[in-house]
């Protein structure tokens, strides 16, 4: 069984959500997949830490086989190609890897050589297999992390996995769910919030995905996030509230539901409602 838990924009909640249910759920692991910026380990401090590096193929040129006729340079669709005197030049920054070059190239003049983009990081916090990936600071795309991280893990697989997805609703967030079970999408109570929930709700329809709504930092005042909820038919799972003391164990790195039984227990409730919403 796969989670993924989503959201339009960083900030919202997701990590605190995909961290606390995977902390009240039996042995699972916790993936994170927001290579650019994760933060679910500074949560879960996990111990027995293994790692090893992704790498993509990059093509390299050799010039004395290259004849000129620029169909490399005419086929990249992402400019990662110049001639310029005599010779064809990369930019690595922008290559996409996509092999294309290299296969077309009828003097044979391309092949590729291997360049690290990141690291996928794994250890156990208590019942969890904490998993994260990291893209090195200026490389272009995390997908090949998340690919990695979510075919070959560093633990063995585990009967449920929680996914805590890149912000937004891009290729790298569609590479995150597309094998998943279910798809939880975290809402702030604010027209901005409903913006951001209308793209992941895009995105999981899209993909014809099953999918519920966690109200995150819910107060006693109108909620725009729910309103499009109830006017689209999208199930609620639960709530969040708006709370002092949440925020003061969150801002700590506190996993909040190992740190108190009121949250143990909404966090607990909120993952039973996600499975009834699965057996469905
Ligand atoms: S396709 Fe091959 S021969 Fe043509 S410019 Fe590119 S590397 Fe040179
Ligand atoms: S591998 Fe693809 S993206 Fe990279 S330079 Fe070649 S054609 Fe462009």
């Amino acid at each position: 069984m796969k989670i993924a838990v989503l959201s339009g924009k960083g900030g919202t909640g997701k990590t605190l959500v995909s961290v606390n249910l995977a902390s009240v759920a039996d042995t699972c692991s916790y993936m994170d997949c927001d290579v650019e910026e994760p933060n679910g380990n500074f949560f879960f401090k996990p111990k027995e830490v293994k790692e090893k590096k992704v790498s993509v193929c990059i093509p390299v040129f050799d010039n004395t086989k290259c004849t000129g006729c620029r169909k490399c340079v005419d086929f990249c669709k992402f400019n990662a190609l110049a001639y310029i005197k005599d010779r064809v030049f990369i930019f690595e920054e922008v290559c996409h890897s996509c092999g294309g070059c290299v296969l077309l190239c009828p003097e044979d003049a391309v092949s590729e050589k291997k360049k690290v983009i990141g690291t996928l990081e794994a250890g156990v916090s208590e019942q969890v297999h904490v998993h994260t990936g990291t893209m090195k600071t200026g490389e272009v795309s995390g997908v090949p992390i998340i690919k990695e991280m979510l075919e070959n893990p560093l633990t063995p697989k585990d009967a449920m996995t929680f996914i805590d997805c890149p912000p937004g609703s891009a290729c790298i967030v569609m590479e995150s769910i597309k094998d998943v079970d279910f798809c939880v999408l975290v809402a702030e109570p604010t027209v901005f919030g409903v913006h951001n929930l209308s793209m992941v709700y895009e995105l999981v329809k899209l993909f014809k995905k099953p999918h519920g709504v966690i109200l995150n930092k819910c107060m006693d005042a109108e909620n725009p996030a729910e309103a499009y909820c109830l006017e689209h038919r999208i199930p609620i799972l639960g709530r969040i509230p708006f709370d002092k003391e949440l925020g003061a164990l969150n801002s700590d790195a506190k996993i909040v539901s190992r740190e108190s039984e009121k949250y143990h227990s909404l966090f607990s409730s909120l993952l039973q409602n996600i499975m009834k919403e699965v057996a469905q």
